[in-house]
């Protein structure tokens, strides 16, 4: 008689330790981003940072102070701006000027192509408004002027105790360093494909910009890298590769990953098996906006994968299920809803009231299938009586059933009790701090 394989794995596979769900994060020197007497880490055991960039016109010093003012609202601790132009540059001190009035306390960091040596030479307030500055190497000139230029950069950078990110983009790869690579694997017995020179020359890229920079004398543990492409296999291809490589702190992010649902999914796919993997330091979500859409959805889904991976908390999560013939009334999907939309809204206060707040769990579920399993999983869960169920709905805190909400106003009453829970769990454990 022969062993069934398939039995066989199974039951070797029961004896296996299960993996742990969040491996460790891969280790990385730590960067020092500071404005005025502020100061966020990125990289080491800081928490995986949120990035965003602004599509205002830096020139328009107050409707691109704004969006900043969004996109930190938001959630964004770190937010980049196009310095492009001569007016542009003049714009930065003006901008940060108006943020601090605003009292928006988020550093800016200043992206550079083609002229960025000038700008940061000839504008030294706009340097020392800026925090820290990308530099994509592709973009900083060609031959020998390239050198030059670059070291430019690096200079200023020391000069004012400023972070680079060192930023490779597929669509701006240095055109140079492509074509020694591609004659170089010509000449080769078994040639690479061209995919794997273009991920060789993105590579190269980022590293030897960052050696030439440590070799100026920048300080290694304030050099970042990126090298970003618009495919999530070639994205996670590159990182890990780079990630075994060096250890700068990275910064995660698809390039032209495109709008709406499309634009999300493809993001969240390509961050999310790197940050999986442990692999990633800062992150930024590149989504076009719809027209009329608010720029600070990259911020939303930036948030939402690292809260998704359980790597941070920023809003109360809400599990619901997703309803099916058991729920005919919109009932459950309106208490949802609102419950989302409650917290959400309630949140900046809270966060300054109650400290931890942000991992709360709530569970909204739609009938007696899952409905009391997931609640009393939750820190405070409903389960709504599905279609033909007794019209009663049990509410459970801290995994103990504690009422049955009936009537017109279950909606109203269950917002009021997750009120209470939120204010006895948090609101005594902050003002035993105090
Ligand atoms: S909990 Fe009930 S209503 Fe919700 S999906 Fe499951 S069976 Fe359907």
């Amino acid at each position: 008689m022969h062993d069934n394989p398939r039995t066989m794995s199974a039951t070797q596979d029961t004896e296996r330790d299960i993996e742990e769900a969040v491996p460790a994060r891969r280790a990385t020197r730590q960067a020092v981003v500071c404005w005025g007497e502020r100061r966020v880490t990125i990289g080491g055991d800081a928490p995986v940072r949120v990035q965003s960039m602004t599509n205002t016109d830096t020139v328009d010093v107050v409707g691109t102070a704004i969006q900043v003012k969004e996109l930190a609202q938001a959630g964004s601790e770190l937010v980049r701006l196009t310095v492009n132009t001569d007016e542009a540059a003049q714009a930065l001190p003006r901008i940060r000027e108006q943020l601090d009035r605003m009292g928006v306390d988020v550093p800016l960091v200043g992206d550079f192509h083609y002229n960025g040596h000038l700008l940061l030479t000839r504008y030294p307030d706009c340097a020392q408004a800026l925090s820290k500055y990308r530099i994509n190497p592709g973009n900083v000139g060609k031959g020998d002027k390239k050198d030059r230029q670059f070291a430019q950069m690096i200079e200023v950078a020391m000069r004012w105790q400023r972070p680079v990110r060192i930023g490779v983009n597929w669509g701006s790869l240095d055109q140079e360093l492509l074509a020694g690579l591609m004659d170089a694997n010509a000449a080769r017995a078994r040639p690479l494909s061209a995919q794997q020179v273009m991920y060789e020359a993105l590579i190269r890229s980022a590293l030897e910009s960052a050696q030439r920079a440590e070799q100026l004398g920048m300080p290694g543990h304030q050099i970042l890298l990126s090298c970003k492409v618009s495919s999530v296999r070639d994205l996670v291809a590159v990182y890990r590769e780079l990630s075994r490589r060096c250890d700068y702190a990275l910064h995660l992010g698809l390039t032209e990953a495109g709008m709406g649902t499309r634009g999300t999914v493809a993001s969240t796919a390509a961050l999310s098996i790197l940050l999986q993997e442990g692999i990633g330091d800062t992150i930024r979500v590149s989504l076009t906006p719809q027209p009329g859409e608010a720029r600070t959805q990259e911020v939303v889904v930036a948030l939402e994968v690292l809260q998704a991976l359980g790597l941070r908390s920023f809003t109360p999560s809400v599990t619901a299920c997703p309803g099916c013939g058991r729920t005919t009334s919109s009932v459950f999907q309106e208490l949802a809803r609102d419950i989302d939309a409650h917290l959400r809204a309630r949140m900046p206060q809270w966060r300054r009231e109650y400290p931890g707040v942000e991992s709360l769990r709530v569970a909204v579920m739609g009938c007696i299938v899952n409905g009391p399993g997931e609640s009393r999983h939750a820190d405070i869960g409903i389960s709504l009586p599905g279609t033909g169920e007794h019209p009663a709905a049990p509410v459970f805190v801290d995994g103990v059933k504690r009422h049955t909400l009936r009537g017109d106003d279950i909606a109203d009453r269950f917002i009021d009790l997750v009120d209470d829970y939120i204010r006895q769990r948090w609101g005594i454990a902050a003002a035993a701090q105090s």
